[in-house]
């Protein structure tokens, strides 16, 4: 959720797929809280958000329209590791950051994946992470992950991309960089 916004672009590879889409599962987030925790309250809300690594620090700023939704904190009881802008819509279970335009630079550069794989309603199969790390989110795209697209080798990094996007597409999956 470090970019929440749709259609944003986080990869420079774009020739074949769409543009980076941000699905609000807020995973990217959920436990980030170890890392990036508020240092001060500076009133109106306002706060600084310390990296505990690095010392860097952020002056971010809760949303007016985030607000209301910043308030419930359900998010932070269920998810106690999580960031502390981090918020669940409770209708759609949609993430959102309530400090979204003045978020750290370390959650504007983030992309969370190489290759998202879709179904064709829309809804999450897969993602590739790294290399080739399969994360899937669905049985039938795990099995042809397993039978069909594992063991392929291919001599660079985009021939590779090709040739999974093309066999999961036909298999009728959507595929995005
Ligand atoms: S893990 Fe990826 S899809 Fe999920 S909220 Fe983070 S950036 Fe968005
Ligand atoms: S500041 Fe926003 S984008 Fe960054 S980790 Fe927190 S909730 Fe996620």
């Amino acid at each position: 959720m470090r970019e929440p916004v749709p259609g944003a672009s986080c990869n420079a590879r774009r020739w074949r797929f769409t543009p980076f889409e941000c699905q609000q599962c807020g995973e990217c987030c959920s436990v980030i809280g170890q890392v990036l925790f508020i240092s001060r309250d500076c009133g109106d809300g306002r706060y600084i958000l310390t990296n505990r690594y690095t010392g860097e620090k952020t002056l971010v700023e809760v949303a007016p329209d985030q607000a209301a939704l910043f308030g419930d904190r359900t998010t932070t009881e269920r998810y106690p590791e999580a960031c502390p802008f981090l918020r669940f819509r409770r209708e759609d279970e949609k993430a959102f950051c309530a400090v979204h335009l003045t978020r750290p630079d370390m959650c504007r550069d983030f992309g969370c994946w190489r290759l998202l794989i879709l179904k064709p309603d829309g809804s999450r199969a897969g993602r590739v992470m790294g290399r080739s790390h399969f994360c899937p989110d669905d049985a039938d795209l795990a099995r042809i992950w397993e039978d069909q697209v594992r063991d392929i080798e291919e001599p660079g990094d985009e021939s590779w991309i090709r040739t999974v996007t093309s066999l999961l597409t036909l298999a009728g999956y959507i595929v995005r960089q």
